[in-house]
């Protein structure tokens, strides 16, 4: 029996859910990304079915020297993030139970957003999910989480109310904003790597109804859509109209209604939560910035919330990378158009930018690490890997860092403060540097 083979057989002594060496059936399937560009290489897997597998299991592998890596979705993987740890995979450990009194929702560590938004939608209740009803809960709010009804709510993270999670003592604990008060404002968007979370307690927000969906306008209508959607933005619109707009190179798939295939569209994604006239009224203005192609905004279900943005779910190889703009200034869309326009030879398969500001450039009730709030807009691309020179052209105007979800290859935007404290709470509580 190899030494692997050997790890494989006294972990699977110490836990009650399924173990992983790199010659069991199942290995790969544990540890599959969205992005397939990144090929995740542990040394092996633990599919943890509760608490009790994540504490062992994190003791485990600190006494046999692997480092601890987590996976749920796979939609946040990055190069290396997995390779030759011991990785835990958290995607067995679901639960959900909705407090409409106490307007709030527990999570496992293993759900995904849609399945929460389905359990409090009856409720007239809605958490702050992000565009893609398949992305995971906790690697989102771990990272501060931008939803498309962000400007309405703020960030993800500012909902949360408590995380449970194994530190790297193998300890699991609960925080809140009186119980560990270090971890819980590292761990609402500081990123991953201060214990294994294992469910989470969040804040939902009363939303009788939704319009919302998208306008698309052909690509050659690019620069009068992008400088409407800036004086859009900027003419005072209440923090509940929450907008972004995309500039898609589509493919020619029968996926697509007929009008989109193969085309170079700019798309409108729109969310107003509330009364579906008064979402109607403020979006006039952009349905009248250039002629349509198709228009699919209305009234939608809060279990619908997928359909605003209409992203993919099958996992493709992709180059990501995001960044923050402080405003939107002529020149700044003149260079985006040139570099992922409909002209541009080497435009990336997605250029968005969301507008930020209403809740989201307010302070949360609780401070927590997400401490760059004044940005306007996100920019986010998603290109073929060998990567886009969007950037480049928009460093002007950038702050050259991303929101910790939307960064893809850039750093994540942080004060120096916020930097230095993160690395204070990691020494203190990871201070053999376990936990990737
Ligand atoms: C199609 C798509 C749409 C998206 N839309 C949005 C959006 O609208 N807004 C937004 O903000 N982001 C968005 N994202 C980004 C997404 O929030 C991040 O990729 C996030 O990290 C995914 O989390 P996950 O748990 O699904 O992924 P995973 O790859 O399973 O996890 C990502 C990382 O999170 C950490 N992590 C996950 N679970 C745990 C745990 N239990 N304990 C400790 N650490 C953990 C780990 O570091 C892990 O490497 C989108 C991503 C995709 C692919």
């Amino acid at each position: 029996m190899s030494d692997i083979e050997l790890t494989v057989k006294q972990l699977r002594e110490l836990v009650a859910g399924p173990v992983f060496g790199p010659s069991d059936p199942g290995f790969e399937a544990e540890t599959v990304t969205f992005n397939t560009t990144v090929n995740a290489r542990p040394a092996l897997v633990v599919g943890a079915l509760d608490r009790q597998d994540v504490a062992a299991a994190v003791s485990f592998a600190a006494e046999q020297g692997f480092a601890v890596a987590v996976t749920s979705t796979g939609h946040g993987a990055v190069p290396g993030g997995m390779d030759g740890a011991l990785v835990i995979n958290t995607s067995r450990i679901t639960e959900i139970s909705v407090d409409p009194q106490a307007r709030t929702v527990r999570v496992g560590a293993g759900n995904r957003w849609g399945e929460v938004v389905e359990a409090c939608a009856p409720f007239g209740l809605m958490p702050p999910a992000g565009a893609a009803p398949h992305v995971g809960v906790v690697g989102y709010l771990l990272g501060g989480g931008l939803s498309p009804l962000g400007r309405a709510l703020g960030f993800a993270a500012d909902h949360v109310r408590a995380l449970e999670l194994v530190t790297a003592d193998g300890t699991h604990r609960r925080v809140d904003a009186d119980h560990h008060e270090d971890l819980f404002w590292a761990l609402r968007g500081g990123g991953g790597g201060l214990g294994v979370v294992t469910a989470v307690e969040i804040g939902l927000s009363p939303v009788s109804s939704l319009y919302g969906g998208t306008v698309f306008y052909p690509g050659e209508r690019a620069a009068e859509v992008l400088r409407a959607f800036r004086d859009w933005n900027d003419d005072r619109l209440p923090d509940a109209a929450c907008g972004s707009l995309a500039l898609q190179r589509l493919p020619d798939v029968p996926q697509l209604p007929e009008p989109l295939r193969g085309r170079f569209v700019v798309a409108l994604r729109y969310a107003y939560p509330g009364d579906p006239a008064e979402g109607a009224r403020l979006l006039a203005p952009m349905r009248a910035a250039a002629e349509v192609i198709l228009d699919t905004v209305g009234e939608l279900p809060l279990t619908a919330f997928g359909a605003i943005h209409n992203d993919p779910t099958a996992p493709m190889p992709v180059w990501e990378r995001g960044d923050l703009l402080p405003a939107l200034p002529d020149e700044a869309i003149e260079a985006l158009l040139s570099a992922a326009g409909p002209e541009a030879a080497d435009a990336p398969f997605l250029a968005e930018l969301r507008r930020l500001g209403g809740a989201l450039a307010r302070a949360p009730r609780h401070a927590n690490a997400l401490d760059v709030r004044h940005a306007a807009y996100t920019l986010f691309a998603v290109a073929p890997p060998s990567g886009s020179g969007l950037f480049t052209t928009m460093a002007p105007w950038t702050l050259g860092a991303g929101l910790p979800t939307m960064r893809g290859v850039a750093p994540a935007a942080r004060t120096p403060e916020a930097a230095a404290r993160l690395a204070e709470i990691k020494d203190a509580w990871d201070p053999a540097g376990l936990l990737r």
